[in-house]
């Protein structure tokens, strides 16, 4: 074990007034280079994750770089990355975040990631990013940033304009003048000006992550019983949190690992998994879906590697990373489809082979609730069963959700 990953001492061990520390990482990031298991790559997310003082930023820090918050889905997160700044996915304060001061400032009625995203940055753990990128993909975010810039005035916010129309001339002339607009505020903060040839190499590094998190998605979905659900979200959430070029070799042994065990298919029902695009459920409860006898082999967790295919370069890279978005070929969320929301759903299905759709929805989380009404039509169409469950970031008791996927997979196995 590294001996610059150290626990999170217990409260009663500070003094009065001190922070709690969080883990340390060391600024190489040489815990996650020396990682050769995917069980030790596991137990490494888990400490990350349940430590909310940002310990994969605070190491970048230490090394001298500059970091940049990157709100769900469609942060361009290769633009950060051409000027030498760490993109980090902000996915929520997760279950061991108190909150204390944002629910003064926000509704009830608004889903947890806007709360805990709120509170971290008025508690100050915020603090190591130097700026913030809010695509506008529903209110709450748009919302955001405009709090964000009210509270943090010494970290640029951004929020990033989408096109929701994809067939205009106009639309990827948009995108590129968006992406021009927060470039601007990106030189400011990285203080360098922005290279042509720097995205060129950026968007490489990208892809390459891309095809990784593609292969391991491939084995979760041929063969599910490879790599267990918790493992499998871990390793992609590393993907938004670590220095790309950290992630992807690691990415490369834990395929390697898992491409190769002899594993025993087990008597599980297919599951295709949608909704949880933004906001985060628990480990507690993905580990719930599998132990009920579940197979997730789709679902919509970490959309931020995966919601274009390879991005050619070519002579202008930055119109290719605007025609990336408007032109994917994926269905995904938080954006219209080329198709109806009813055929996107049905595809994915197929393409899953899936037996059942399990629809985990963030509590409050409009756009996916909207969503589930019209997908819901189009399976019922179909016959095909489904389970719909919300879920909040901190959830304690799971009694009722594990008699709801009981009673869900039940009725698949012996229908
Ligand atoms: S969880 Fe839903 S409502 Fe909340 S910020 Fe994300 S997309 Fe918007």
């Amino acid at each position: 074990m590294p001996e610059l990953v150290q626990i999170r001492p217990e409260a009663s061990d500070l003094a009065d007034g001190e922070a709690l520390p969080g883990i340390e990482i060391s600024p190489d990031f040489r815990e996650f280079v020396q990682a050769r298991s995917v069980d030790e790559m596991v137990r490494l997310a888990q400490e990350v994750l349940a430590d909310p003082t940002f310990p994969t930023v605070r190491a970048w820090r230490k090394a001298g770089g500059k970091a940049v918050g990157c709100f769900p889905v469609y942060t361009p997160q290769e633009l950060v990355h051409s000027f030498g700044m760490l993109p980090v996915a902000m996915q929520g304060g997760g279950e061991n975040l108190e909150i204390s001061r944002a629910d003064a400032a926000l509704g009830s009625f608004l889903c947890s990631i806007s709360k805990s995203t709120l509170e971290m940055a008025l508690t100050g753990l915020l603090d190591p990013f130097d700026a913030f990128v809010f695509p506008y993909i529903c209110d709450v975010s748009r919302n955001l940033d405009g709090i964000f810039t009210r509270v943090l005035p010494q970290s640029p916010s951004h929020m990033l304009h989408l096109p929701q129309n994809f067939t205009s001339q106009a639309t990827i002339p948009f995108l590129v003048a968006e992406y021009r607009r927060l470039i601007e505020k990106l030189e400011r903060v990285a203080g360098q000006p922005f290279s042509q040839e720097d995205l060129r190499a950026s968007l490489e590094v990208f892809n390459e992550q891309r095809e990784l998190v593609r292969r391991l998605a491939t084995v979760k979905r041929e063969t599910p019983w490879k790599v267990t659900l918790i493992e499998y979200y871990l390793l992609l959430r590393l993907g938004g949190l670590l220095p790309r070029e950290i992630h992807i070799p690691l990415l490369r042994r834990a395929l390697t690992e898992i491409e190769g065990r002899e594993r025993k298919n087990k008597d599980a029902i297919r599951v295709l998994v949608v909704g949880p695009f933004c906001e985060q459920p628990t480990l507690e409860l993905l580990q719930l879906v599998e132990d009920v006898g579940c197979y997730v082999v789709g679902e919509e967790f970490q959309m931020l590697h995966r919601w274009c295919p390879r991005i050619e370069p070519g002579a202008d890279p930055l119109k290719s990373l605007a025609a990336s978005y408007v032109r994917t070929p994926l269905d995904i969320g938080v954006r219209s489809t080329p198709t109806t929301k009813g055929a996107a759903i049905l595809s994915r299905v197929d393409a899953s082979k899936a037996q059942g759709v399990l629809f985990l929805t963030a509590k409050f989380c409009e756009p996916a609730l909207e969503d589930v009404v019209l997908y819901r039509r189009a399976l019922e169409g179909r016959g095909l069963p489904y389970l719909h469950m919300e879920f909040e970031e901190k959830s304690t008791t799971y009694e009722q959700a594990r008699l709801q996927l009981e009673t869900f997979v039940e009725s698949i196995l012996f229908e």
